[in-house]
């Protein structure tokens, strides 16, 4: 079983990984933790070379083909292993967050998105996905809270609706596969839906 959890900035993803987690341990489940872009050595060493200054890294397409060159290492060496042996595996973002951060929001061309998701993935697709969607305004305000304003610096709000957006159009064009998790409710509210979203899908 592939369960990815996706969202923008500032929606709560770690807490929420970590409740996942919680939940499938007590449901029997042995889950496999990871992450995009990383999850191995390799395309840990992507994710550090992408997070540098992002101004300094000019070209999105240089960006986009580093978001699977990273994604084709960790299939190979950890997602696919990990499905075929059984296991379920949560991976903390994947391939929605190509679409919503250089698709929608850097305005790189979907169908190029497409033709390598076919190239790396063949059909390896999430089960389910479970979006935190949360309005950029809460979301930047949390985030300011946190004392990590530099995560906002570094774009504008607008880049931040539009990866919402994307990540909101890609949920609709796949209503079986998303979860839309109201992410500005309380806590436990949230983690009681996240919860729920969990137990139906176990039950199918
Ligand atoms: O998931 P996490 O918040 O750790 O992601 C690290 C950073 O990488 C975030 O600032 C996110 O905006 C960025 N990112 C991106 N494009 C992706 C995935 C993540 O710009 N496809």
């Amino acid at each position: 079983v592939f369960i990815t959890l996706e969202g923008s900035e500032g929606v709560g993803k770690s807490t929420n990984l970590a409740f996942i987690e919680q939940w499938l341990k007590q449901a029997g489940h042995d889950p496999i933790l990871t992450r995009e872009p990383g999850g191995t050595p390799m395309a840990e060493e992507i994710r550090a070379l992408l997070l540098q200054k992002r101004e300094e890294l000019v070209s999105e397409k240089a960006e986009l083909l580093l978001m699977f060159a990273a994604r084709a290492q960790h299939l190979d060496q950890k997602i696919l292993p990990a499905l075929a042996s059984g296991r379920c595996l949560v991976s903390d973002r994947f391939t929605d967050a190509t679409y919503a951060y250089q698709g929608y929001a850097r305005g790189l061309n979907l169908s190029w998105i497409t033709q390598l998701e076919l190239l790396v993935q063949q059909a390896v697709r999430p089960d389910l996905t479970i979006l935190l969607d949360l309005s950029v305004e809460v979301a930047m305000s949390r985030v300011q809270r946190r004392g990590e304003t530099d995560r906002f610096e570094q774009e504008k709000t607008e880049f931040f609706q539009r990866v919402r957006q994307g990540y909101l159009a890609r949920a609709q064009a796949e209503p079986d596969r998303f979860a839309i998790i109201d992410a500005s409710q309380p806590l436990e509210a949230v983690q009681s839906d996240i919860g729920h979203v969990l137990a139906d899908f176990f039950l199918k």
